[in-house]
C-alpha cells in the first residue's frame, strides 16, 4: 500500500486521523487559508485533500495543485468542488453520503419540535425578560401544538428524507413525500428490543405535499432555482412551517421572510443559508426563525462514521483500487 500525504483542511475525527497514521500515511490537519491552499499542496506533496463545505475546490485550485490525486468531501453535497473538471484532470472525487443522514434528520426534528413550542423564541427572550416578565412570556408561548397527528411533507425522499420519515412515523405523524425520481420507498424502523416494522410510502405530487402538509422539510441536492418560492408558499396551508437543512437557496429566503412577516407561515427553520458564512441580519434577527449554523451533520457519531468511511476510501485508493 502506498503511503500518502493527506490534508484534512476542514478537520477530521481524531480516530480517523489515528487510523490513517497507523496505516503509514502522513496527515496534515492545519486549516490552510483558501488563497494559500495550492502552495501548501505543492510544497507538501499532498496526494489527498479532505474537505467539508468550507474549503472551495474550484478550477483555479485544481489547475495549480499538481500532486493532488484524490479529493474527499467529508459529507454529502459536492457543490463546493468542481467535480467534472477534477475528473477531467484525472483526480478522483469521493464523498461519504450515508454517514450523516441520521444526524441531519435529528436536527430537523429538533427544529420542528422546538418550533411548535416556540423554543427558538423563548430561548431568546427568557435570558432577557424571564425574571421580570415571566407571566407575559408564559402567555405569549402558551399556544403551542403537538406534532402527533400532523402531516410532515418531505421534499426529496433520499437518504435524509427517509430517515426523517422514520422519526416522524415514530412520533405518530402522517408523512407525505415528493421526489420526482422515486415512486415508492420501503422504510424499516428498528426498535430498542429488536423488533422491526416496515412501512411502504408512495410519493405524491409536489402540489399535494404543499397543499396538505403542516410542516415541510427539504432534502434535495443544491438546485439552480429554489424548490420553494413565493408561488409554492402560496399553495401551503396557512400557519404551516418550512425547514431547510438541505442547501442554501433551495428555499427562496426573500419569499420566506415575506411569508413569516405576513403570518402565512407560523415559523421556519434554517440550518443552511444562501450566503454562508455570512447570512443576512434580517434572517438572523427574525423572531419566527429557528436557526443553526449548518450543523446538521455535526454530531460525534456522524463525524466518527464519516471518518471511518474516509479511512476505508483512502486505504483502498492507496492499495490501487
Ligand atoms: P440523496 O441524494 O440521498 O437524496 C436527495 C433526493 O432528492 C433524491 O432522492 C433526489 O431524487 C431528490 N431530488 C432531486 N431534485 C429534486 C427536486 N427538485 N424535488 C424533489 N426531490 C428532488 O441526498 P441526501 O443525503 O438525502 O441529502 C439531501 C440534502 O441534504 C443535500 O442537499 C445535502 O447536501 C444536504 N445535507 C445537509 C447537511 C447539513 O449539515 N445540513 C448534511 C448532509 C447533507
Amino acid at each position: 500500500m502506498k503511503k500518502l500525504h493527506i490534508l484534512a483542511n476542514d478537520g477530521i475525527a481524531p480516530s480517523a486521523k489515528e487510523k490513517l497514521e497507523q496505516a503509514g500515511h502522513r496527515v496534515f490537519t492545519e486549516k490552510v487559508p483558501q488563497e494559500k491552499l495550492a502552495d501548501f499542496i505543492n510544497d507538501n506533496q499532498i496526494d489527498v485533500l479532505i474537505v467539508r463545505s468550507a474549503t472551495k475546490v474550484r478550477k483555479d485550485l485544481l489547475d495549480r495543485a499538481e500532486p493532488l490525486k484524490l479529493i474527499i468531501r467529508a459529507g454529502v453535497g459536492l457543490d463546493n468542488i468542481d467535480t467534472e473538471y477534477a475528473k477531467q484532470k484525472g483526480i478522483r472525487v469521493e464523498n461519504t453520503p450515508a454517514a450523516s443522514s441520521h444526524s441531519v434528520a435529528e436536527l430537523v426534528m429538533a427544529h420542528l419540535l422546538g418550533g411548535v413550542r416556540f423554543l427558538h423564541q423563548s430561548n431568546r427572550e427568557m435570558p432577557l425578560r424571564g425574571d421580570t416578565d415571566f407571566k407575559v412570556l408564559k402567555k405569549a408561548y402558551s399556544k403551542g401544538t403537538e406534532v402527533k397527528g400532523k402531516t410532515l411533507g418531505i421534499i426529496g425522499f433520499g437518504r435524509i428524507g427517509r430517515e426523517l420519515a422514520k422519526m416522524a412515523i415514530g412520533l405518530e405523524m402522517n408523512v407525505l413525500a415528493y421526489d420526482p425520481y422515486i415512486d415508492e420507498a420501503e422504510l424499516t424502523l428498528h426498535f430498542f428490543d429488536g423488533q422491526t416494522t416496515t412501512f411502504k410510502i408512495k410519493t405524491v405530487s409536489k402540489e399535494e405535499v404543499l397543499k396538505n402538509s403542516d410542516f415541510i422539510s427539504l432534502h434535495v441536492p443544491a438546485q439552480k432555482e429554489p424548490v420553494i418560492g413565493q408561488k409554492e408558499i402560496e399553495m401551503m396551508k396557512p400557519g404551516a412551517a418550512i425547514i431547510n437543512a438541505a442547501r442554501g437557496g433551495v428555499v427562496d429566503e426573500a419569499a420566506l421572510l415575506k411569508a413569516l412577516d405576513e403570518g402565512k407561515l407560523s415559523f421556519a427553520a434554517l440550518d443552511v443559508f444562501a450566503d454562508e458564512p455570512k447570512p443576512p441580519i434580517r434572517l438572523l434577527m427574525h423572531p419566527k426563525l429557528s436557526l443553526s449554523p449548518h450543523t446538521g451533520a455535526s454530531t460525534l457519531e456522524a463525524q466518527e462514521r464519516i471518518g471511518e468511511e474516509i479511512v476505508r476510501k483512502i486505504n483502498s485508493f492507496a492499495s490501487g483500487s
